[in-house]
């Protein structure tokens, strides 16, 4: 049994889907979890729903509201264990019709937002000889998408980043892995047609859709000590349809 108790784990994106199960999956195994996103009303709702959690409400996109964020999750807390990247967006369109806007935007809310939040981390992090980050990337970023280059070049981003800052924090007994859905059963995927969900589900060994428990299972496991050697990793969670 994973236990997390004592640990602080901050989670982006957890007003919803897979971010908001995360958390509560965190929750459940012990830790003092903080949920962080843009609408504060969502986040407050999960907070309740938990029992009790801090909420941070910011746009990870921007540089000073992470650094002001983290400051006063640093000021409460006293430290930061478990970091989960896990917002995220789309803005799916054919290249040729893709505006500057639209790549601009993938780029910051998916990559960008990690240079932020794991610099704001790492002090903490490097000073108690101990730490988790756990990037949730796509398999996207490893296969590509018609209609999502920037998208899937956001997340192929996300993995030359875990890499590399695997690398260098390593010595400090940090870890830095990412996670790669494939298609999970949320309100993204929903919106689906029922023809393209069923073609999808056939590419799938498993044959069907992944569901937001299955992503935060692997998060659990990353952030937990039975982890403790694995750095550097990108663990699919596609059901098959990737290998
Ligand atoms: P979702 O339901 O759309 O949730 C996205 C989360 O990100 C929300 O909590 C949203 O909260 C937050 N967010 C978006 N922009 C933000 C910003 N600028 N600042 C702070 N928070 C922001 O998406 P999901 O399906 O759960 O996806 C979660 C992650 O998994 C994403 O990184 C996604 O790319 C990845 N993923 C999903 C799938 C899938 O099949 N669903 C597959 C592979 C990978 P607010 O709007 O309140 O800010």
């Amino acid at each position: 049994m994973i236990n997390l108790t004592g640990k602080v784990a901050v989670v982006t994106g957890a007003s919803r889907g897979i971010g908001k199960t995360i958390a509560k999956k965190l929750h459940q195994a012990g830790a003092d979890v903080v949920l962080v996103a843009r609408n504060r009303e969502l986040l407050e709702k999960n907070a309740a729903d938990l029992g009790a959690a801090m909420v941070v409400s910011m746009d990870v996109s921007s540089a000073d509201e992470v650094q002001a964020g983290f400051k006063e999750i640093i000021r409460e807390k006293g430290n930061i264990d478990i970091l989960v990247n896990n917002a995220g967006i789309t803005r799916d369109n054919l290249l040729l019709r893709l505006k500057e806007e639209d790549i601009q935007q993938v780029l910051d809310v998916n990559l960008k937002s990690m240079f932020f939040t794991s610099k704001s981390v790492l002090k903490p992090m490097m000073k108690q000889r101990h730490g988790r980050i756990i990037n949730i990337t796509s398999v996207i970023g490893l296969m590509g998408n018609s209609g999502q280059s920037n998208y899937a070049a956001s997340k192929a981003g996300i993995i030359g980043f875990t890499k590399s800052l695997a690398r260098e924090i390593g010595s400090r007994n940090i870890t830095v892995n990412a996670i790669a859905p494939g298609f999970i059963e949320t309100e993204m995927t929903a919106e689906l047609p029922e023809t393209v969900q069923k073609e999808m589900a056939e590419s799938i060994a498993l044959g069907r859709f992944g569901s937001t428990e299955d992503v935060a299972n692997a998060v659990l496991f990353l952030a937990s000590d039975l982890a403790g050697y694995i750095t550097g990793e990108v663990m699919n969670v596609t059901g098959g349809m990737y290998m």
